[in-house]
């Protein structure tokens, strides 16, 4: 007989991870179905040609863009998602971003949750995540309930001389709220540092903030808590109405089951290629990532959904963003020796006013230059910046990232084709807005002494060469809403259509900001895995972890299936 369990999870990322974290302590079965596997430590995590050049780390998925044209997503299929890979720059959505926005090219439209009621669980965060920052530097941020758990990482000082230039010519800099584990006794920043900043880089020491290591790996040991690696969710079969869902499919890709269900027959095309087991469960979530999660949901038309499961409205799959983003490195004739660069913000152009017709967007620091993450560059620097060699190069860049926000157009979405490839269709939006931004920072180049034609535009990182393929920052696809004809889930992030199916991912982003995504997605992972307990009858109060419960993360390597 299979086991049956309380809740089913599919993928272990910001949303799937957290929420996991947040019910285990409830004692009730959990089952956590990933796609990927733990992530190696090897030398290669710090390592830019393999980690940039070679991309080691991003998934070998071949998407489709609205033309059918190939391309490869840089998508991170591991224990953690994308978290393995983040920049760990843990923001809150600003409290305006809750409510509808004007930009450029149209409504950034109101979340059914003010920031107030949100507020709460974006603490819950910081403290779950051990945010390094300093509530109350950034003009632009909402109330907080909480100060962070640590103080801001300090700034190098290069770091500081440009802070305190910003500072002089007018502006707001802050220090950048960071998930990152200086503080811990076996992570000390010596050995951290040496990674040069997280961003795109897996952690070898585990000093990182990211959601295997936080919300995972603690739950390896308990009994209740069941990991399977090498999972793959396919499909969800439902009850002949469509309104249950009663197995969760999946690809195995030719590893033996653990505890799994029944098969139920091979040979369906997933991209695995694997025999198919089922699980069952009172409450699934998806948690597989905004385009897999719509992949997921498509995948499940049945007669009784011909569009897909919960796809009633026609909306999942829709409304997909992304951020416009750019990454730039500015060359000054001092040389910058900042190891740790993600330490500086500023959201001086986040809103419409003064003389900018609309918002801009938020411009924050990028994990330092290295001359073999900036090889690909050789030809534009050579133009750029004469006689300077890579290293040259590299020792004097300043790496910025400038984020305006994209706005969920019902035409910008995901669907699947009879094989389940995903086919990704996307116009950017904004477009004036972000150009805004970089007019803007190019002021604010001169305030720091860096003549603005010194500026490289850096295409290693999340694919800048091919815009779609850069999908690091993907969101929308099932937004949550009161209105089942505009929206997939409700206000708990419960499909309209599906009594047991939740979604715990940044799908369910109805506009996405301009500040990064991954704080929302942890936010809201505890905020939907405490509903979920409070249905199945656990009070909020018994989901508290004690220092017992939760002890120091195991030390892991590659496991070739089941945990727990
Ligand atoms: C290089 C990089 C840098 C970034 N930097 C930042 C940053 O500094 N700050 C920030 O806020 N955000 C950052 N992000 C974005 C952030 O990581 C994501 O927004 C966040 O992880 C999204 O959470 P999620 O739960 O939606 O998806 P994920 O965290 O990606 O989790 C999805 C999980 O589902 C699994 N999965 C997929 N399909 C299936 C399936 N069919 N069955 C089972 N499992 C499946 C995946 O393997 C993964 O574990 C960055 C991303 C990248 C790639």
């Amino acid at each position: 007989m299979a086991e049956h369990y309380d809740v089913i999870i599919a993928g272990t990322g910001a949303g799937g991870g957290t929420l996991a974290h947040t019910l285990a302590p409830s004692g009730k079965r959990i089952l956590l179905l990933e796609r990927g596997d733990f992530l190696t430590r090897e030398t290669e995590n710090w390592d830019p040609g393999p980690v940039f050049v070679d991309g080691r780390y991003i998934s070998p998925d071949t998407w489709y863009d609205r033309d059918g044209t190939p391309f490869q997503p840089q998508v991170h299929y591991f224990v953690g998602g994308a978290t393995k890979l983040y920049g760990a720059a843990l923001y809150r959505l600003r409290p305006e971003d809750f409510g509808e926005i004007k930009h450029v090219d149209g409504i950034s439209p109101a979340w059914p949750l003010s920031y107030a009621d949100f507020e709460p669980w974006y603490t819950k965060a910081e403290w779950l995540y051990q945010v390094h920052g300093e509530h109350g530097t950034d003009p632009t941020e909402g109330p907080w309930s909480r100060q962070y758990p640590w103080p801001p990482v300090s700034h190098e000082p290069r770091m500081q001389e440009i802070s305190d230039a910003l500072e002089r010519g007018g502006y707001h800099p802050f220090p950048a709220p960071c998930g990152i584990m200086l503080n811990e006794a076996d992570r000390p920043a010596s050995l951290c540092i040496r990674c040069a900043t997280c961003d795109g880089y897996p952690c070898m020491v585990h000093a990182k903030a990211d959601a295997d290591i936080i919300a995972v790996r603690p739950l390896l040991g308990l009994p209740n808590v069941t990991l399977l690696t090498g999972a793959e969710v396919v499909r969800l079969e439902t009850d002949p109405a469509g309104r249950t869902v009663t197995g969760v499919v999946v690809d195995r890709g030719g590893r033996e089951g653990s505890g799994g269900g029944e098969g139920s027959g091979g040979g369906e095309g997933s991209g695995g290629k694997g025999k198919l087991e089922v699980y069952h469960g009172d409450i699934v979530v998806l948690a597989a990532g905004a385009v897999n999660t719509a992949r997921i949901l498509l995948r499940s038309a049945s007669d009784a959904c011909p569009t897909g499961l919960a796809n009633g409205s026609d909306q999942v799959g829709r409304n997909y963003m992304y951020h416009k983003s750019k990454a730039v490195a500015a060359f000054g004739k001092e040389p910058n020796e900042t190891v740790f660069q993600k330490t500086l913000a500023i959201n001086d152009f986040y809103f419409a006013g003064d003389d900018r017709d609309w918002p801009l967007g938020n411009i924050q620091m990028l994990g330092k230059s290295n001359a073999m993450a900036m090889k690909g560059e050789e030809p534009h620097l050579t133009k750029l910046a004469p006689g300077f060699s890579l290293e040259e190069a590299a020792r004097h860049a300043v790496d910025f990232w400038l984020t305006t926000e994209d706005l969920p157009k019902p035409g910008n979405r995901v669907t699947v084709d009879r094989d389940g490839g995903v086919h990704l269709d996307c116009t950017d939006t904004n477009d004036a807005e972000a150009a805004g931004l970089y007019a803007e920072f190019r002021k604010i180049l001169n305030h720091i002494g860096m003549a603005e034609h010194h500026v490289l535009h850096k295409n290693f990182y999340m694919s800048m060469n091919i815009p779609i393929a850069a999908v690091a920052h993907q969101a929308g696809t099932c937004r949550f809403g009161t209105d089942p004809a505009t929206s997939v889930l409700d206000v708990n992030c419960r499909a309209h259509e599906v009594d047991n199916l939740y979604v715990s991912d940044t799908s369910f982003f109805p506009s996405i900001g301009a500040v990064n995504p991954a704080l929302t997605a942890i936010a809201n992972g505890i905020r939907v895995g405490e509903h979920i307990a409070e249905r199945l009858g656990v009070s909020t109060s018994a989901l508290a972890w004690t220092p017992a419960q939760r002890p120091a993360p195991a030390e892991m390597t590659r496991t070739a299936g089941g945990g727990g």
